[in-house]
Formats: C-alpha cells, structure tokens, sequence
C-alpha cells in the first residue's frame, strides 16, 4: 500500500548520518590528484598540511574508503539543524498542474542560511583538535563566511575572513553577522597582503573575485605559524562533508518507498551537488538505479556548459594547487551577478570528472532574470524566500515539472534548495522594480580567461 507522504519529512535526531560518503571510492575512473604547481607532481599530504588541517588533507586525499566516520562533537553540533526538512512541493506541483512529484532538500533553516555549515563545522572541528591559533577564509556573496564564523564561535577559534569586495559593500548586514560570531573581515582584494596589493596593481579599483580573495586568505594561513586556510567548496573534503544532504535526502524517501528519476542541483563550486547526488550517483555507478542529474549554473559564469576541461589554480594569485576542473580561467572575473555564490571561475575536480564521463548527465546555464522570476513564484506558492543561488535549481526543477504536463509522465523530481534570500533583496528589489539585466560574457571574455590557464 502506498503510504501517504507528508508536506515535510522531519526525521529524527538519530537519522543523522554516522559517516560521510565519499563517492570518489566508488568511482571506475579516478578524479585526478590536485598537483603542485612548481613540480607538477601530485600534492603530497605534507604539502597539504602545510594549507589545511591535517585530517582534512587526508580527506583531501583519500580516494580509497567509502565510508568515513563523522566524530560525535561534529554529529552534537549537526543535531542544531539536522536532519534537514525534505519537503513535498505539492504547492508548487499544483502550481505548475504537473502529474511530477517534486521534492526538495531545504538546507536554509540554519542561522548561516545554506549549506555551508555542513563543511563549516567539520573544518572547524578539525582545526580545534589540531590545537590551531586561527582559520582563515574568503567569502563571496557570504554564506559561507556566515557559516564558518558560526562554527569558529562554537569551537573557539579565532576566524580571519576575505570578503569580496563587490558583496562586502551591497551586504553590509552579512558583515555584521559574521562580526557578531566574532570574526575579523577584510574587504578583497586589500592591501593587507602580497597577493592583494598585486591584484590592485594590475586592475585599479575592482570589486574582487572569490579567487582573489581564496589568495589572500591562502597567504595570510601559510604565513602566520599555527594559522590555516579553509575552503567552503569545490575540494574533495567539501564535497564530502556535503554528502550527508543526500543521505539523509535518500533515507527519508525511501521511507515513504521514493527515488528520484532526476536530481537537479545549482552548481557554483560545486559541493552542495556533489553532496545532494552523491549516494544516487553511487547507485548509478553500482547499476542500482539510473537517475539523470542536471546541474545549473549562472549564464555569466558558465564554467561547465562553456569552460574548458583542464588543469587550472584555484585562485586568481596562482598560489593554490592546480586542480583539474572546468574552468573559466583563473583570472576570469564574472561580471557582478547577483547569485554570488555561483560566481567562481572553476568547477569542483568531482563534478568536472563526473560531467567529463557522461555520470552528470546535463549541465544547463540559465539567466537571472530567469532565475529571479522562477524565485518569487517558488516564494508564492511554497513559502520560503530562496537564495538567487538556489533558484537555478528551482526553475530547472519546474521546466522538468512543465514538461512532465505535457507528456504525461508522473517523474520524481529531487532538487537541493540550498539556502534562503534574505541577505539578497536588493536583488529581488532590482528584479521586482525590472531594472535587473542579464549578462552573458562574449567568446572573446571567455578566450581571454582560457589564455590565464597554465600550460601543461
Ligand atoms: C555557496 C552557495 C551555493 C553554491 O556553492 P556550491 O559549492 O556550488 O554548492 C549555492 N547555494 C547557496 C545558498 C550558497 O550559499
């Protein structure tokens, strides 16, 4: 018998999962090794330990366990916000008249607002344990910035954190949450580092990039004895710690005997989409199940749908690991789009490997106005103000719902909502008031980008 599935699936505290998944175990074709620049040999985890916590470079590295244990003080911290509601959108369904069911994992119903916190806490957690003076980061629109402050104050680490100077100047208020957690943020690029004062030497007045500001948190956290650097996407270790969203999204369908027949995710770095598909895309790769997973990304930082597939750094100031991605470039700097969190010129290692073998079956790149439009009727009818980052995955999941309407078919339909938008209404305004454009960077913008890329 069919059971009846409830507007929200609540599980309890014990459904938290006890170890993360690490897809790359399961993977027939390995995600290439970061490398070191200077010798192009894989990073070896001194070399990484000089960057990172120590047990966060093993993770980094580790391509051989399935499974590893998540530690009791990262589950106590998880138990604040976890499991995470995955929610029927019956409004939404009724809204578009789809025969599709459509299901979301609502990952903002935390203070930072997103997903972020998933790899926060564990980054912070780690950095405790190892007995560190400090952490520093960067932050885009600043998600992850907010997360990360949240989890230093939990576990008492002082946090230094680079916020892009574009969003650190329309976002005040995130400035002022993160302060309040108690860290230190410096706009980016500044003039407290090398790798900045380079940058304002070379571009003048900028309103920065996440891979400008990735190199000056980088600099500050090799510099300064006892400090290290963490990352809030992209890395293998994030995309790990962001496997529990799929976890928990799987035990709860299955519950109600549910599996999705397509996964839709928005794609900046690319860590809540690794985590949402990861156990599904194990199925996959196991021949269990056959889901198509569609990731989405900004039409002005199209890094998947146009980028190259290659070896590129991390950062504007080329002081990172060279990680094999789909990349813009590493000096390519998105126009000043809305969805911040999205605006990163590469693509984590995992997702570009995945999408490379034809296992991420589709990427689609969608323009805000597009995307703003498909946020408020989503905010309409199902009462959640989403993130501009999340919405990408909202208006593919309803484009899916829609063509289910026309053909009849009764699809299940997953998508990560990754956070909320209430840090972002100056762009719901700009989109209300119709003075949001859209911008899509030329053939030749984007052959400038590929020209950065180093050669190999
Ligand atoms: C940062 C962010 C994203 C994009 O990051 P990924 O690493 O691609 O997941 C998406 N949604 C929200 C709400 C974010 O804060």
């Amino acid at each position: 018998m069919k059971k009846n599935i409830p507007y929200r699936i609540n599980l309890p505290e014990e459904y938290i999962p006890k170890k993360w998944y690490n897809l790359r175990a399961e993977m027939k074709s390995p995600v290439p090794p970061l490398l070191n620049p200077a010798t192009r040999e894989p990073v070896t985890l001194d070399e990484l330990s000089k960057i990172f916590c120590t047990e966060l470079a093993k993770q980094e590295l580790n391509t051989t366990d399935a499974y590893i244990d998540i530690p009791q003080g990262i589950i106590d911290f998880y138990k604040m916000c976890r499991p995470s509601p995955l929610i029927r959108a019956y409004c939404l369904e009724k809204e578009l008249g789809t025969p599709a069911k459509i299901y979301y994992k609502f990952e903002g119903n935390n203070t930072s607002g997103s997903h972020k916190l998933n790899s926060a806490i564990p980054q912070a957690y780690y950095a405790k344990q190892q007995g560190l003076k400090g952490l520093t980061t960067e932050t885009g629109a600043g998600q992850w910035g907010t997360a990360l402050s949240m989890a230093c104050a939990y576990y008492h680490i002082p946090l230094t954190v680079f916020m892009v100077k574009g969003s650190f100047m329309q976002k005040p208020h995130r400035k002022a949450i993160m302060q309040t957690f108690g860290a230190s943020v410096i706009p980016s690029p500044s003039d407290t580092t090398n790798a900045g004062r380079a940058i304002i030497a070379k571009l003048g007045e900028t309103s920065g990039s996440l891979g400008c500001a990735i190199s000056e948190a980088v600099e500050v956290a090799v510099s300064n004895d006892g400090f290290r650097y963490v990352l809030g996407s992209v890395l293998n270790q994030v995309a790990l710690h962001q496997s529990i969203i799929g976890l928990e999204a799987k035990a709860a369908m299955e519950l109600y005997d549910e599996y999705p027949d397509v996964v839709i995710g928005c794609a900046g770095g690319g860590s809540n989409l690794a985590g949402l598909i990861a156990p599904f895309m194990g199925d996959k790769i196991k021949g269990t199940h056959n889901p198509y997973f569609i990731a989405v990304e900004p039409a002005s930082c199209p890094s998947l749908t146009r980028g190259k597939y290659g070896y590129d750094f991390c950062d504007t100031g080329k002081v990172t690991p060279l990680a094999k991605m789909y990349s813009l470039g590493c000096e390519f700097i998105p126009s000043s789009n809305h969805a911040g969190g999205l605006r990163y010129h590469g693509m984590s290692p995992l997702i570009s490997k995945l999408y490379d073998d034809g296992l991420l079956d589709e990427a689609r790149s969608i323009e805000q106005t597009a995307v703003f439009d498909a946020a408020v009727r989503f905010a309409r009818c199902e009462g959640i103000l989403p993130a501009p980052e999340s919405s990408h995955a909202i208006k593919i999941a309803m484009d899916e719902a829609v063509k289910c309407r026309e053909t009849g078919e009764e699809k299940t339909i997953l998508f990560g909502l990754t956070g909320t938008g209430y840090f972002d209404m100056s762009a719901y305004s700009s989109f209300i008031e119709k003075s949001m454009g859209d911008y899509i960077p030329t053939e030749a913008e984007l052959q400038h980008g590929f020209e950065g890329m180093p050669e190999m």
